[in-house]
């Protein structure tokens, strides 16, 4: 079973870095969960309103670089949000990203507000 990124999700990796769309696409062709693309770069007034909505905490967001992608795991091509298919497409994009030397953090691993659609890249290695 090997997955692969609709033309939408790869409209939406429009101006994300090189090596964050390089983990995207070797994660999709071995997740064992399909998935989307839902954001990828972010403006600065969607940031606003979605701090302003409650639906992010930062104002510095990953996603306004380019640094960041949010994801929608697919089931039938529907969306579903239950917890479990995140774990297994953070999985999937750890082993894409261990294999390519690129370090990512997954916001499902964070302490607090944990973040399961989102991933990105590590600010130490890409500022
Ligand atoms: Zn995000």
């Amino acid at each position: 079973m090997s997955f692969r990124l609709s033309a939408r999700s790869r409209a939406r990796l429009k101006g994300v870095h090189p090596s964050l769309i390089a983990v995207v696409e070797a994660a999709i062709s071995r997740s064992t969960v399909d998935f989307m693309i839902t954001e990828g770069l972010r403006t600065a007034e969607r940031q606003a309103a979605l701090v302003a909505a409650g639906a992010s905490r930062t104002l510095k967001s990953r996603h306004l670089t380019g640094h960041a992608v949010d994801v929608a795991a697919l089931i039938d091509g529907q969306i579903r949000w239950d917890w479990p298919l995140y774990g297994r497409i953070a999985e999937a994009f750890k082993a894409a990203a261990r294999e390519r030397g690129v370090p990512i953090f997954w916001g499902g691993d964070w302490k607090t507000l944990r973040d399961g659609p989102h991933f990105e890249l590590d600010r130490k290695a890409f500022p």
